[in-house]
């Protein structure tokens, strides 16, 4: 049986990038205020078709939307903050305190064509932050991003900001767009045309090159900006400036979702070709009142965790394998009863510890250690057991000492805490 097509089993072998990138970023989000929620994976189809927008790509013909038995139509979750904003509301978490900050890790679903850093199933670091309408936070979240990616030891990443208007302003520049988009309805796709009268913004994301030619010249949301959003736009930047986060202000970033007000900024990377976003997000404060709230801004990001682990991958960020802290050797029945209830205690002590129990002679044992890459082994023989002691050796430095068999747990835990 095989795996369908544009999923993927994350093995063991490649897991460890994954839990560096969890833990360095959990630790982030702690120490930035931001609380962990857990949210479901399957939701109502209208919780991503009102908020995501009817005429994008994602919800046209990306989401696996299916009936349940009773005919309720569902969806695997494209995306996360509208599942987000969905709690929000209807956990009233506002009611005590406007002011929330979540973070959500895990898998979304879209049936896009599967390519090299484009899956059908894949997994998102998810921050939001709830009631905070200043452009600090905007500037916070963009920081935060470049601090995580940072800390990966990851420096080919720019994030590229931009600011898509909001109700004021807006209409100005649609009338603009769509008088543009009259004058080249003849070079446009079908789908562009479509676009045109149901949502003209998402003509500017259309990837046909014939449109994209025709397009080049657009007017841009910056160009029309009112006072306020020009004022929210200046202080992200000035505040990103001094907090000497590297940015590029790029009129042409648009995003594939409808929500979008203000700011919108995308993490890029040049080592992955043509899917370079690593990171995306964006300020949202109409969609809580949208989707049945008070009015509350909101503005959040997702990370995309399997390209961020493929560029640490392509820069060959590894982290250190020898895992094994210690391998029991051992000689005879009477020493594998014995180095069973030792290793056991030794887990239970924080220290990873096998045993192999197949009764091989030392030679092949000694190989198998090292085949796990064990940073000590303990040789137990049938001789040793009985006349005590036993030998405790650091694979690294061939340093090695004897201990005695009574009780060789606390000698043990005390070598090895010396030599770690
Ligand atoms: P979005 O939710 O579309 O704003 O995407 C946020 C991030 O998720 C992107 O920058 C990508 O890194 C990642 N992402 C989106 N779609 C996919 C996909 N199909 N496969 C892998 N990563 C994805």
């Amino acid at each position: 049986m095989q795996i369908i097509r544009g999923f993927r089993d994350i093995l063991p072998e490649n897991i460890k990038l994954w839990q560096k990138v969890e833990k360095e970023a959990k630790k982030l989000f702690k120490d930035f205020g931001f609380d962990e929620i857990r949210l479901p994976i399957l939701e109502k189809t209208e919780v991503f078709a009102r908020s995501i927008g009817e005429a994008t790509d994602i919800v046209e013909k990306e989401m696996y939307t299916f009936p349940d038995r009773k005919g309720d139509k569902l969806t695997l979750r494209p995306e996360a903050t509208a599942s987000m904003v969905r709690a929000y509301v209807q956990h009233k978490m506002y009611a005590s305190d406007p002011v929330r900050k979540f973070y959500t890790i895990g898998p979304m679903f879209r049936r896009e064509r599967p390519q090299k850093g484009r899956y059908r199933q894949f997994y998102q670091i998810d921050a939001e932050i709830f009631g905070v309408a200043a452009p600090y936070v905007d500037a916070n979240l963009i920081f935060l991003l470049n601090e995580l990616f940072k800390r990966l030891g990851l420096s080919d990443l720019k994030a590229h900001i931009n600011s898509l208007g909001c109700p004021e302003c807006r209409p100005d520049f649609q009338k603009a767009l769509l008088k543009l988009l009259e004058s080249k309805k003849t070079e446009l796709c079908a789908d562009c045309l479509r676009r045109k009268d149901s949502n003209p913004l998402r003509t500017l994301d259309c990837k046909v090159p014939q449109c994209k030619e025709a397009l080049k010249d657009a007017p841009t949301n910056l160009d029309f900006l009112c006072k306020e959003c020009q004022d929210h736009f200046n202080i992200v930047k000035k505040t990103l400036k001094k907090q000497k986060v590297e940015f590029i202000e790029d009129k042409t970033l648009v995003r594939g979702l409808d929500y979008y007000t203000r700011t919108a900024f995308e993490i890029q990377t040049t080592s992955l070709g043509a899917q370079s976003a690593v990171a995306g997000g964006g300020r949202y404060d109409l969609l809580v009142k949208e989707m049945g709230g008070p009015d509350i801004p909101a503005i959040g990001f997702a990370i995309g965790f399997d390209r961020l682990v493929q560029v640490m991958e392509t820069l060959n960020k590894s982290v250190d394998d020898q895992e094994l802290d210690l391998f029991i050797i051992a000689l005879g029945d009477s020493a594998i009863e014995e180095g069973y209830h030792w290793s056991t205690d030794l887990n239970l002590q924080g220290i990873r510890t096998e045993i192999d129990y197949r009764g091989k002679s030392l030679k092949s044992l000694m190989k198998r250690a090292d085949k796990l890459c064990a940073k000590h082994v303990l040789i137990a023989g049938r001789k040793e057991i009985k006349e005590n002691p036993l030998v405790l050796r650091n694979m690294n430095t061939r340093e090695q000492i004897s201990i005695s068999s009574d009780n060789p747990v606390a000698d043990i835990v005390e070598f090895l805490k010396k030599n770690n």
